[in-house]
């Protein structure tokens, strides 16, 4: 007979007790008596038996659980452990009760265990809390009690009952998975990529946080939704691309630029990559992508090129301006002797009696169109350096890193260290010509330092008194004493290739615009080119005059 069958065995027997008992308290007969007290007694046995059995039972499944169930008074002194105890301890029982338990618990958990414990003294309260115990190798594991507060009517008491089980493989399994999600996050924040995780089993696609630019809600962001987002320009070879890769059993990787709408309507220009993990069929079972925006750096190339066109346009006017420049100097002394030479011309066909009369004509004509000649050289010299003219306040700085950028262009793979050390300084100047002047000295410098071990350029602004000086310098050659006597001057070259204006004219822009340029010999090899261009209030006030 089951136990609990027999969990009524109390009341039957009070029954017997008190027909035992007529209503004034006389005693009954004797024979039903002993019969009563027979079916008492069979009763009560039966009833042992069971509550042995019962106790029997819960100390066979204490004896095999791995958990630790015990039981504690409202003052959480441990009034019982099972078996458990000494297992995941490695103490004797008699260590865990009464305040004992306490000091099995981490220092740094305690506070916010008995704090819980505390709570859940009085009936009804409840915890369910990790904690780090120690345990019988002498390490703290991670453990988890789940408790809770009962009233015990029969003892008049509260009693906390609780399971305490042992979770440090799963919480060490957590935290290892936390830092994996996490390091997942980090690279995407790290790299600003936008990663992607494309499951085709379970027909789900995943993206990092970085989504949350292109699209309010990531739930939203289906693979069609990306599909639907290309620039329609892309949108077919990326997908004809796309799915030719996925058809190739072989094929690992997969790359390709195209242009993604933003949520403003603008197009950004993303580098796709992603690695494809193959069924062994070769059909695709997942595929894990990054989109890296290139934006920037395709503006920044635009930008790039746009300057380099501005630079060659003004380079091919500047040339043609040096050239002017030294024709009407060239031409100055000829034109100037040829003046002289028709004065005295003149002088001898008034003395002369027997020159026609036309020749003093000739000669006025012979004058006016030799000063007509010197007119048009002046005229085309002016024109072609102020018509370039577009003056504004810029920042030194910027300009120094603007035209780095674009002289660096290929030159870093030479291996040249370039260190810029550049006050912010505001000149009143044509960009596109300073950038001119700063781009060719660092270029001459590049190509100086091309067969020297040593290559290390540096470039510095300072203010000096009214005007910004810089200075190019770098670990080439130098120059010897009949060079820099003559390196501004025109078509003075030593290159191969070289044209031999790019100094002539950088001293042109550098005096158009009120500055001054020079070449220095280092002491310890190498050249420095310094100019000056007044500073922009110093423009502006010398303007207002
Ligand atoms: P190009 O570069 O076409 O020769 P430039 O007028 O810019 O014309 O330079 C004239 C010459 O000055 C160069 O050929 C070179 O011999 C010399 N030069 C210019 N810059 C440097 C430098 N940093 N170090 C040594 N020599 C230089």
């Amino acid at each position: 007979m089951p136990y609990l069958d027999r969990a009524d065995a109390p009341p039957q027997l009070n029954n017997a007790l008190r027909i035992l008992e007529d209503a004034q308290g006389a005693p009954l007969c004797s024979e039903d008596l002993s019969a009563l007290i027979a079916a008492a007694l069979a009763e009560l046995q039966s009833y042992e038996q069971a509550r042995r059995r019962r106790e029997h039972h819960l100390t066979c499944l204490w004896a095999c659980s791995p958990q630790l169930h015990w039981i504690a008074d409202r003052e959480n002194d441990l009034v019982w452990v099972s078996r458990a105890w000494t297992e995941l301890t490695g103490r004797p029982i008699q260590e865990a009760l009464g305040h004992g338990w306490r000091q099995f618990v981490h220092p740094d958990d305690a506070d916010q265990y008995f704090a819980a414990a505390r709570e859940a003294r009085f009936a009804s309260g409840s915890y369910d809390l990790r904690f780090r115990g120690l345990t019988a190798d002498g390490s703290y594991r991670w453990l988890r009690t789940r408790a809770v507060g009962r009233d015990d009517e029969t003892a008049g008491a509260a009693f906390v009952y609780g399971v305490t089980e042992d979770v440090h493989d799963q919480v060490v399994a957590e935290a290892a998975l936390e830092r994996l999600v996490e390091r997942s996050e980090l690279v995407g924040l790290a790299t600003n990529d936008i990663i992607w995780d494309r499951d085709f089993d379970a027909n789900q696609l995943t993206w990092s946080r970085a989504i949350g630019a292109f699209c309010e809600d990531p739930a939203e962001a289906t693979w069609t939704w990306w599909e639907n987002n290309i620039h329609p320009a892309d949108r077919e070879p990326t997908l004809a691309s796309l799915r030719a890769f996925l058809a190739d059993s072989a094929a690992p990787r997969w790359q390709l630029e195209y242009r993604f709408r933003r949520p403003d309507g603008s197009y950004a220009t993303f580098l796709d990559r992603c690695y494809v993990l193959r069924r062994d069929d070769g059909s695709p079972r997942r595929m894990i992508g990054a989109m890296t925006d290139l934006s920037a750096r395709v503006e920044a190339d635009a930008k790039i090129k746009q300057l380099q066109s501005e630079l060659i346009h003004v380079s091919r006017l500047s040339a043609m301006g040096a050239m002017a420049a030294t024709l009407a100097h060239e031409l100055n002394q000829p034109l100037a002797a040829a003046t002289n030479w028709v004065g005295v011309a003149s002088v001898l066909v008034q003395r002369s009696a027997d020159v026609p009369e036309q020749a003093g004509s000739a000669l006025d004509q012979a004058r006016a169109s030799i000063a007509r000649a010197g007119e048009i050289i002046r005229r085309i010299r002016t024109m072609l350096w102020r018509g370039n003219n577009n003056r504004e306040v810029h920042d030194i700085r910027a300009l120094i890193d603007e035209s780095l950028r674009l002289a660096l262009i290929g030159a870093t793979a030479s291996g040249i260290a370039c260190r810029v050390v550049a006050h912010s300084i505001d000149i009143f100047v044509d960009r596109v010509q300073i950038e001119q002047v700063l781009l060719n000295l660092v270029r001459n410098a590049i190509e100086a330092m091309a067969s020297q071990s040593r290559r290390e350029l540096l470039i510095t602004a300072r203010p000096n008194g009214e005007f910004a000086e810089v200075t190019v310098a770098d670990t080439g050659p130098g120059l010897d004493e009949e060079l820099q006597a003559r390196l501004f001057t025109p078509f003075v070259t030593t290159k191969d290739q070289g044209l031999g204006v790019g100094l002539s004219i950088s001293r042109t822009i550098i005096e158009e615009h009120g500055g001054s340029i020079r070449a220095i010999v280092n002491p310890d090899g190498g050249t420095t080119f310094v100019f000056t261009l007044p500073r922009a209030r110093q423009v502006s006030e010398d303007g207002a005059r």
